[in-house]
């Protein structure tokens, strides 16, 4: 193949692209891959970092290195009359800085795949699907490929330029970072807080020297986010306002009537729209799409023409079920947001089933089926989400 001819392009080295090509190092024995990435590494990314269990399950190598804390417990504000903390005693969210995490997957990826080539600062700007290849335009080069992944993250290019991914409510957050001082948060502990808007929420997550503060919600405008984050920094007494780094970013879910694959392309992590839309976490999804994906590639490169079909009915079973059940219960909570915090404190093994969720020893659909049980939708009083 020339030096513009690979089988598999990605485009986009976020965790999803980059994990991806990992696992395309173990399954494409010598296939040639390029990834192209527009920044350059390491860059900032808007992200808190919350890394939770069951996403770090799906990493096959160690990366305790860049672990800034490890969380247990969880401090919800504004709900109940007082602020409340739940400890689960087992790690359940692993904090890392994005720029370096990012980082560490890109370099794990290029060990693991023999043939990577990978472009930083180089921008897709365009693509041509044919019946055997897929031509890749960046805003300074040609390429052309086999299969093409889409891991351009939540505005994705690729998506819209071929007619897929139709978002159900297009989250919008924000992020910044203070300076911790020793009694500002415990490494230990995200503070998170409902207060105000009940569909909108503000986060304080702890990273070793730092602490990621933010806000997000569903329709939501960055002003009134950062008038948002503004009064809970205030309120608990961290800041005056807002950091100076703060900045916004989209969060996509996606709906049962986006497509994942077309022709030639797939799409991976938020590209695809796979985050949950309760909590705002991507990066299980984009761990495990970046898996799947690798998988049906193989298949396809080595003759199974259905592969890439394939891989959009596993990631509807797979992940998209689960994220509906999560919309199940983002609807329960927020009909009763009072009463399902007063079960969580009342009821241990609720909390428990809530942790070991983001563990990934239970699933969403379990959780939603749980709360669809007596009694609790006798104390709601009503069917959730009316
Ligand atoms: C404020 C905020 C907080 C969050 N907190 C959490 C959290 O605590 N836990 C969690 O699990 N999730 C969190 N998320 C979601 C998480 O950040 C994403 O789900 C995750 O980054 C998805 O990874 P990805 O690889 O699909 O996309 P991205 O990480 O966005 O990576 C996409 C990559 O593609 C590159 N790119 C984009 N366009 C092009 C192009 N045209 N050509 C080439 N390259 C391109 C970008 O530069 C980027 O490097 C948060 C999101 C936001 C906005």
């Amino acid at each position: 193949m020339s030096g513009s001819e690979f089988d598999v392009i990605i485009a986009g080295a976020g965790p999803a692209g980059s994990m991806t090509a990992f696992h395309c190092g173990d399954r494409l024995g010598g296939s040639s891959i390029l990834v192209l990435e527009k920044a350059v590494f390491p860059r900032r990314k808007v992200c808190a970092g919350g890394l939770a269990g069951r996403a770090r399950a799906h990493i096959p190598f160690d990366i305790g290195r860049v672990v800034r804390a490890t969380v247990d417990s969880f401090e919800v504000n504004g709900v109940l009359s007082k602020e409340f903390r739940l400890t689960y005693g087992e790690p359940v969210v692993y904090v890392v800085d994005r720029s370096e995490f990012d980082v560490l997957l890109l370099q794990k990826a290029k060990e693991n795949c023999r043939n990577l080539v990978v472009k930083q600062g180089e921008t897709v700007v365009g693509l041509k699907q044919e019946l055997d290849r897929v031509t890749v335009q960046t805003d300074t080069s040609v390429y052309r490929c086999k299969v093409l992944v889409g891991a351009d993250g939540a505005s994705s290019r690729i998506a819209k330029s071929e007619g897929l991914v139709q978002p159900r409510d297009i989250g919008l957050a924000i992020e910044g970072s203070l300076a911790a001082n020793g009694a500002d948060a415990s490494q230990d502990t995200i503070i998170v807080d409902w207060s105000t808007d009940q569909q909108a929420y503000a986060w304080v997550f702890p990273k070793g020297n730092l602490l990621s503060v933010g806000a997000a919600g569903p329709n939501a405008r960055v002003p009134s986010l950062q008038a948002r984050l503004g009064e809970f920094l205030r309120t608990k007494g961290l800041a005056d306002d807002i950091p100076a780094d703060t900045r916004s970013h989209p969060l996509a879910s996606c709906n049962s009537r986006s497509g994942i694959v077309k022709g030639r392309l797939l799409l991976v992590g938020d590209a695809a729209g796979l985050v949950e839309p309760f909590t705002g976490e991507g990066l299980s999804g984009a761990m495990q799409s970046a898996r799947l994906a690798a998988d049906s590639i193989g298949a396809f490169l080595s003759g199974k023409q259905d592969a890439l079909a394939r891989y959009e009915r596993l990631v509807r079973s797979c992940i998209i079920a689960d994220l509906e059940a999560a919309q199940v219960v983002k609807s329960v909570f927020y009909a009763n947001p009072e009463l399902c915090c007063k079960i969580l404190c009342d009821r241990p093994w609720v909390w428990s089933r809530c942790c070991r969720v983001l563990t990934g020893e239970y699933t969403y659909p379990k959780l939603a089926r749980l709360l669809w049980m007596k009694p609790l939708l006798t104390q709601l009083g009503s069917a959730p989400g009316t």
